[in-house]
């Protein structure tokens, strides 16, 4: 995954690594800005990897149960990525748009 930020729209895309660096919303060149990724983003691998271990290693043979334990896992975990995207968003964001402001001509 690789973020790009666009001077032209001020905002950034979120794209894969084998996609190319143009803005998702008008199509210019955009560039490549560093990003880390949030506690959140690790919490909610962490959820799902533990309901997958509970799943397997768990003593519980009732699937009503499991489906329940996966179910909220991954409501969790779901929840914990669309919040880190929210975040890593706003960060870049801030960074870029401190380092360029809008409407600042080079
Ligand atoms: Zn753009």
């Amino acid at each position: 995954m690789k973020v790009v930020y666009c001077d032209h729209c001020a905002d950034i895309s979120i794209k894969s690594r084998f996609e190319n660096d143009a803005c998702t919303s008008c199509g210019r060149d955009a560039r490549v800005v560093p990003h880390t990724r949030p506690w959140q983003y690790f919490a909610s691998t962490a959820i799902l990897l533990t309901a997958t271990a509970v799943l397997i290693l768990g003593p519980t043979a009732d699937w009503t149960v499991r489906v329940a334990i996966f179910g909220s896992a991954f409501a969790v975990a779901l929840l914990l990525s669309v919040w880190s995207i929210t975040t890593m968003r706003s960060r870049i964001l801030q960074r870029a748009r401190a380092a360029n402001p809008p409407g600042a001509k080079p």
